[in-house]
């Protein structure tokens, strides 16, 4: 086992003692990826990692997944099982469940295996204890995160450049999937929303055909090295939609008055204060419908969580989304989004890519 995993195994044992548990039980997730550096896949059959708070780590694992992770990880013991064997009552022995200790559910599980933990013995959540060791990011996390920020503002001017009137949603989704696929990256996933569909922050990318004057919303990202990447840049085709120059000039001012209100040791919600503000004063804060932003790492939307109410304190080296946005029913939506690192100095932004809603001045 490497760096940085001996330490995080550290700190994670050190949080268990805090919290006066005995241990951490992870499924297949980020969590598990981040202390082992092991990508595990997520199925029906049980696969847990345990951390006691002192001792070695082991993993109930099925057989068929076993090698695959003794490959990655070949210093963890495996408690490997067989499709005809009960893999719970295995972890229930290892675990010595019958003296009640206190465990850590790490975020995944099956409802099973859940509820069948919960009725014979204390869980608690793990977030308390994992979510400000996973925050914040080490040097290694901070160059993937950046690498994986260049593939993201690379991916998202080609797509403005590729979009034509007539298209549909699908076909610049599928631009995007080939486009980071040959990048090498994994994962990867668009939000086109054209015109009206622009107007819903979640849209599911349709069959919609691209029209002249459309305002266009790209949300795309993909995994390099496991690490997240997360921008949105809002085009238009040709000219664009009534109120559409106004409305954008607004995100964009509260995108910059988000950026340069991230500090260390300001609350996070001071972030979307700060970004909401402008959109407030502008007359649209009723169509501004989401928090201002989340943590990227290892998932696209971990903490931190830039929301009105969030009190805890920004620390030097999490990253996160900076994304406010206006949506007007029926009509289209606008919204920008860069990923930032938190510095002594403030905020630096990890994408490059610029703010240029018309797509024709960069078609090369
Ligand atoms: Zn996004
Ligand atoms: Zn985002």
């Amino acid at each position: 086992m490497g760096k940085p995993y001996e330490e995080r195994i550290e700190r994670v044992r050190r949080a268990l003692a805090e919290q006066k548990a005995d241990f951490l039980l992870v499924p297949a997730s980020a969590d598990f990826r981040w202390i082992t550096g092991a990508g595990v896949r997520s199925t029906e059959r049980l696969l847990c990692l345990v951390v006691p708070r002192t001792g070695p780590l082991f993993c109930i694992v099925p057989r068929l997944e076993s090698d695959a992770l003794a490959a990655e990880c070949p210093w963890l013991e495996r408690v490997v099982w067989d499709d005809d064997q009960d893999a719970f009552s295995l972890l229930a022995g290892r675990l010595a469940l019958e003296r009640r200790p206190v465990l850590l559910l790490s975020e995944g599980f099956r409802t099973a295996p859940l509820l069948a933990l919960a009725a014979r013995t204390p869980c608690l959540p793990a977030a308390a204890a994992l979510e400000p060791l996973r925050a914040v990011k080490d040097d290694e996390e901070l160059r993937l995160l950046a690498a994986a920020a260049g593939h993201a503002d690379q991916l998202v001017m080609e797509t403005a450049s590729f979009m034509r009137a007539g298209m549909t949603e699908r076909e610049v989704q599928r631009f995007v999937f080939d486009h980071f696929e040959a990048l090498g990256d994994t994962d990867a996933w668009a939000i086109v929303a054209s015109g009206p569909n622009g107007a819903l922050p979640h849209h599911m990318t349709s069959d919609r055909r691209l029209e002249e004057g459309d305002v266009v919303v790209l949300d795309l990202g993909a995994f390099t090295g496991g690490y997240a990447s997360d921008i949105t840049r809002t085009f238009w085709l040709g000219s664009p939609a009534a109120e559409a120059e106004r409305v954008y000039a607004v995100v964009d001012e509260a995108r910059r008055a988000g950026i340069a209100a991230v500090r260390v040791g300001a609350p996070a919600g001071a972030v979307d204060a700060a970004a909401r503000a402008v959109i407030e004063r502008e007359g649209y804060g009723a169509c501004f419908t989401h928090r201002t932003g989340h943590g990227v790492g290892l998932e696209i939307h971990e903490p931190p969580y830039l929301v009105k109410g969030n009190d805890r304190p920004l620390v030097a080296g999490m990253t996160h989304s900076v994304e406010p946005g206006i949506y007007l029913p029926g009509r289209f939506g606008v919204r920008l989004e860069d990923i930032v690192v938190v510095e002594a100095g403030g905020a630096r932004r990890l994408n490059q890519a610029p703010f240029t809603p018309a797509p024709q001045r960069v078609r090369g």
